[in-house]
């Protein structure tokens, strides 16, 4: 497998090798057109300066002349009427030129041999040390005829530049290259990181450590990298609880109905001892049973979709009817009741809401004081219907209220803890008003009372 890491790199200095050739044939594509006229026209100009001031001033020695001249960076070729040569200043490389060109020079007519220099895609004609790639002027010398031809030492006049640009050039590619190697592994760092996370993660251990004060996409991605781990440790935390919940609340009427039963096989045990005995196993049955529907019904809202049955019905005779079956616990535990239940249609799963107001009534009827009172009302509000129970019973303080919702939780005091129950009943409470688009609300204060609301969507 090519890394990352190896690619970027590589990809990075390939865009550098490109964008340098791309830059020299637009460069050169702009020599061609643009700057090869004006070298003519420029080198022209100062050919034809010399042969003016050759020809003005008859007296002196032109070859001597044109020695001093090549001294400040040009390169000369003097060719007289018999076709002789001289060559000043540094050596042409390519010293071919046709006669035909000469003669047409010494025939009085300019070479523009800059501009006509052949055109190629990887040649700089400005480079060129060739005899072709000249200015040729005619020149008269002390009555003699002569043809002159002329380009600047681009060695001499260029050298220190020449290395001045080659350095630049080979020190910006090398630097450019060691910056990306390092700046590279600075980008991939969070994503090895990431990764070593993400098999961490699969591995069972939760505790990642990962960047996450950068401010760009990667920072992001950690952080909600981050999060999600937290999520799903909170959520591993959570089965494990609730396995051993479940554990323990099979586990212990199991043993009773064992130690039950063994009891039972005892001769020496009364019949009123026997009668005692059953009702309890019979009791811790009737526990099981109810703990396995209940967890069955937080199974199935669990899956979410599709669970529920709706349907327009009236929640004023629903609460009315499950009152009517808790009259005798109401009377027995000498509770005022009061209620206030106008007819109220909504649209909702009317089993699955029967086991919410069941639950928030059997809630207020267990955790009351004898003697307290317990207040149900409907009202309706537009767009939702807000139901209430209020009761004036043993109370929570704030952080067991905010704990209820959760499974198994149940409030540890010594007066709850002798009322059955198996702190399963607001979890699945909470589940359905919220599959019903719909919300709880709790307020409660210890001693002397609790508040539900619940909130549900009309339709
Ligand atoms: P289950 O409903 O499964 O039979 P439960 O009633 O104990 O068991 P929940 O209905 O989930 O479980 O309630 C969780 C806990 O919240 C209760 O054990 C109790 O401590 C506390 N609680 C719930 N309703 C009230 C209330 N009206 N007043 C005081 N405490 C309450
Ligand atoms: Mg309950």
């Amino acid at each position: 497998m090519r890394s990352l890491y190896v690619k970027f790199v590589v990809v990075t200095v390939g865009i550098m090798i490109v964008s340098g050739i791309l830059a020299f044939l637009i460069s050169n594509m702009y020599y061609q057109h643009k700057l090869k006229p004006l070298n003519d026209q420029k080198n022209t100009t100062i050919a034809l300066e010399i042969a003016t001031f050759a020809n003005e001033h008859p007296t002196i020695n032109l070859k001597e002349y044109l020695d001093h001249l090549s001294e400040v960076g040009y390169q000369f070729l003097l060719v007289d009427h018999t076709g002789e040569k001289s060559f000043f200043g540094a050596s042409f490389r390519d010293k071919t030129l046709s006669n035909t060109t000469k003669e047409y020079v010494l025939n009085g007519n300019i070479y523009h041999g800059i501009l006509h220099f052949p055109q190629g895609t990887f040649v700089t004609g400005f480079f060129a040390n060739e005899l072709k790639n000249t200015i040729g002027v005619p020149l008269t010398h002390n009555g003699k005829s002569y043809a002159l031809f002329l380009r600047p030492d681009i060695k001499l006049l260029f050298n220190e530049m020449h290395l001045l640009f080659g350095w630049l050039l080979a020190l910006t590619l090398l630097l450019s290259i060691i910056i990306v190697i390092f700046s590279t592994k600075y980008l991939v760092k969070p994503i090895t990181k990431l990764t070593k996370a993400t098999k961490s993660l699969s591995s069972g251990d939760f505790k990642v450590e990962l960047d996450t004060t950068r401010h760009d996409e990667l920072g992001e991605l950690s952080k909600s990298f981050h999060g999600m781990a937290k999520k799903l440790e909170q959520l591993d935390d959570m089965r494990k609880e609730f396995i051993s919940n479940i554990s323990h609340d099979i586990q212990s009427p199991l043993s009773n109905i064992q130690g039950y039963t063994n009891l039972l096989e005892q001769e020496s045990t009364s019949p009123k001892e026997r009668s005692n005995y059953i009702s309890i196993i019979n009791g811790e049955i009737k526990r099981l049973s109810i703990l396995t529907k209940q967890l069955l019904l937080l199974a199935s809202l669990d899956r979410n979709e599709d669970i529920l049955t709706k349907k327009p019905f009236q929640i004023g005779e629903q609460l009315k009817e499950i009152i009517r079956n808790y009259q005798w616990w109401i009377n027995e535990k000498d509770i005022m009741l009061g209620y206030s239940l106008p007819d109220t249609e909504i649209i909702g799963d009317p089993s699955l809401l029967h086991n919410v107001w069941d639950n928030l009534l059997t809630n207020a009827i267990k955790y009351n004081k004898s003697g307290g009172s317990i207040d149900i009302s409907i009202e309706d509000r537009d767009t939702f219907v807000l139901v209430t129970f209020r009761d004036t019973g043993i109370g929570m303080n704030a952080l067991e209220s905010e704990r209820i919702f959760d499974r198994f939780y149940r409030v540890d005091t010594a007066r709850s803890q002798t009322i059955e129950g198996t702190g399963l009943g607001l979890s699945i409470v909470s589940s359905i008003v919220r599959l019903h688009g719909g919300q709880i609300k709790v307020n409660s204060k210890e001693k002397e009372g609790t508040t539900f609301r619940v909130e549900l969507p009309k339709i």
